[in-house]
């Protein structure tokens, strides 16, 4: 699967938002978006003014929401194709449904400290989901799944990672601080996706 290796500084100048996609980076004062506040990249962006089209808004929202999961657009208008397809407002199932990938409940189990890296350490073999090794970043989690670390390395560098990026657990990740076993307690919803986004934006542009 292709994946995006271009800085990724430049995604959150572009959206004019954190999306935290690097790590203990993100809440230091290199950060781009504290430092230069948040100008967008190119040379000449700070004369590129003008309103904004409808089409340029919605845009800017969907490219939000790819950014921040890691996702590209093939894979992100399959989710939304599926969204579309169940019972409810379909950008909430899309936020769920993008919430629910194995790389996110990873990051968010604070075994990594981005999902860049949770990733990672899914494609590597260092987690496993209800005892068996899973290298799919896009697995989708349920509600039940144990979500462990697969071998001691593993279990050193969540460790590691939990200590030095110390961050709140979702309401529906449970984690056991002396074993570092996950679960998940029941399945994410839209009060659970902490991203700034219009999700209704994000289907008008997809449904176009
Ligand atoms: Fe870079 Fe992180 Fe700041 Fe985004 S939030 S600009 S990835 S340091």
């Amino acid at each position: 699967m292709a994946r995006y290796i271009d800085p990724k500084c430049r995604l959150c100048r572009r959206e004019g938002m954190k999306l935290f996609l690097k790590g203990p980076r993100c809440d230091s004062v290199k950060c781009p978006i504290t430092k230069r506040n948040g100008r967008p990249p190119g040379m000449h962006q700070v004369w590129r003014r003008g309103r904004v089209s409808e089409f340029g808004l919605q845009l800017r929202e969907k490219q939000k929401v790819k950014r921040y999961y890691g996702v590209l657009e093939r894979q992100f208008m399959t989710y939304y194709h599926k969204a579309a397809v169940r019972r409810g407002n379909t950008g909430e199932q899309l936020l769920v449904h993008l919430e629910r990938r194995l790389d996110n409940a990873v990051f968010m189990l604070g075994y990594a400290v981005s999902r860049a890296q949770a990733r990672q350490l899914i494609t590597h073999g260092h987690v496993r989901v209800n005892g068996r090794r899973v290298l799919v970043p896009s697995r989708l989690v349920c509600k039940g799944d144990q979500i462990t670390p697969a071998r001691e390395v593993s279990k050193k560098m969540a460790k590691e990672s939990i200590e030095f990026y110390r961050r709140d657990l979702p309401g529906w990740l449970a984690r056991d601080d002396e074993t570092l076993g996950g679960s998940v307690i029941a399945l994410p919803t839209r009060s659970d996706v902490s991203l700034d986004i219009k999700e209704q934006m994000v289907v008008e542009i997809c449904s176009r």
